[in-house]
């Protein structure tokens, strides 16, 4: 792969170039979500100017426009993870998708004396859907611990597969340790146990390929807007047997065949899941984020991402006196931390005034924030058009923060 000229990438986004209380931002929360490239703003801004109508049912001349372009970001964005179009169903991100699922598939099928299982590691939004369902059926939540440095304990979750598991949700990556969960293998493991997998791919697709198809999960969820494109935009994927066994989650518009006051004849999948009027703006937005992110290679992005990722960690133990957590080998380009004796928000208002943009929380992951003991930590989480230079910025800003803080 040719090298690209990262410089030049940055520069097509607009907002990087701001300061922030006088200072050049230093955007390290993207793991939160992520800054948009000129071509998406340009595509959904081009929309509303010359395209502009509803998809699906109109035959005039704009209404067709809008379709093929909403219908097109399907097929971009399908590719780009290697699913079949007519699979993804296109929502508002990863917390609809994960809702539709619980709701469509684990509502009508679970019940007493069943289990689902889930990860120490999960996201809210792969938590409390499941504690909602199996309030509704009665249904068990079973946690599979994660070990010291932040990975999956595979051994007591492969453990925890017993019959009575009807389903697994597990994260692609976690927003909290950048750890990468070993999907392919664990989707291996839950099928011969005849578990049905739901993977949250939120801070997978952004930052490296993901080849859908090749994982081996029944569900993958995701998100627009931490992969370059607009917000309330994602999709839920899933195999087609399921998608016709699942009843819609939500009726309306665009999801019939036919309505009478004696019954409603659905529409096919992915249509079936869609009532309403979807955002059509946002998810062209998406495919034009999808080609541009497709045009730098996700290979030479996560290239990228690992690199600048080595160096922050490098400056990070130079600074020393900071609590890290989660040193897994496989690791996304998120760090979190905490300096010994200040507090989380502190920390981060601090960086705020040098410009620095970090996530300080709990990361809507209050489970493992439990596991290591701490209310909060200090997120760092880069992005492919973050440079050296911000890094060291971080690094600077970070020491000078701690002596006021000490
Ligand atoms: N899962 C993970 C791992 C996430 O990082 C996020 C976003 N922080 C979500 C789910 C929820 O995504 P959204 O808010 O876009 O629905």
């Amino acid at each position: 792969v040719s090298a690209l000229d990262w410089a030049a990438v940055r520069a097509d986004f607009p907002l990087l170039g701001r300061e922030v209380n006088g200072k050049p931002l230093v955007y390290f929360d993207n793991a939160n979500t992520g800054q948009k490239p000129r071509s998406v703003i340009e595509t959904v801004d081009g929309f509303y100017r010359r395209h502009n109508a509803n998809v699906s049912r109109a035959v005039h001349t704009l209404g067709s426009e809008a379709t093929e372009a909403y219908e097109g970001a399907r097929k971009r964005l399908a590719r780009f993870a290697n699913v079949r179009p007519d699979e993804l169903v296109l929502c508002s991100g990863t917390t609809f998708a994960i809702n539709l699922v619980a709701y469509s598939w684990a509502l009508p099928r679970l019940k007493p004396g069943d289990a689902i299982l889930l990860t120490r590691m999960e996201h809210h939004a792969n938590i409390v859907p499941w504690q909602l369902v199996a309030e509704r059926t009665g249904a068990k939540i079973k946690v599979a611990e994660i070990l010291p440095d932040g990975t999956l304990d595979l051994d007591a979750l492969y453990a925890a597969m017993t019959p009575e598991v009807k389903l697994l949700g597990v994260t692609h990556v976690s927003n909290v340790l950048g750890t990468v969960n070993p999907v392919r293998e664990i989707c291996r493991e839950a099928r011969r146990r005849g578990i049905v997998v739901l993977v949250d791919g939120s801070q997978a697709l952004p930052h490296r390929k993901v080849d859908i198809a090749a994982i081996g999960c029944d569900f993958y969820a995701f998100t627009g807007h931490k992969m370059c494109g607009p917000t309330g935009t994602g999709a839920l994927w899933a195999r087609k047997e399921h998608l016709a066994a699942m009843p819609p989650f939500i009726g309306g518009g665009e999801m019939i065949k036919e309505v009478s006051f004696d019954g409603t004849v659905f529409n096919d999948p992915p249509h079936k899941f869609e009532a309403g009027t979807p955002n059509i703006a946002g998810h062209i937005g998406l495919g034009a984020a999808v080609d541009y992110l497709d045009a730098l290679g996700m290979d030479r992005v996560e290239a990228r991402e690992t690199e600048l990722l080595a160096h922050l960690q490098e400056e990070l133990a130079a600074i020393g006196g900071l609590r890290v957590f989660g040193t897994a080998k496989e690791k996304a380009a998120v760090v979190s931390f905490l300096v010994e004796g200040a507090h989380a928000h502190d920390l981060a208002t601090l960086l705020d005034l040098e410009g620095v943009a970090v996530r300080s929380g709990h990361h809507c992951a209050h489970p493992l924030m439990r596991y290591y003991g701490v209310a909060a930590t200090c997120r760092a989480s880069l992005a492919f058009y973050n440079t050296h230079e911000e890094i060291e910025r971080f690094a600077a800003a970070l020491k000078k923060v701690r002596g006021l803080l000490a």
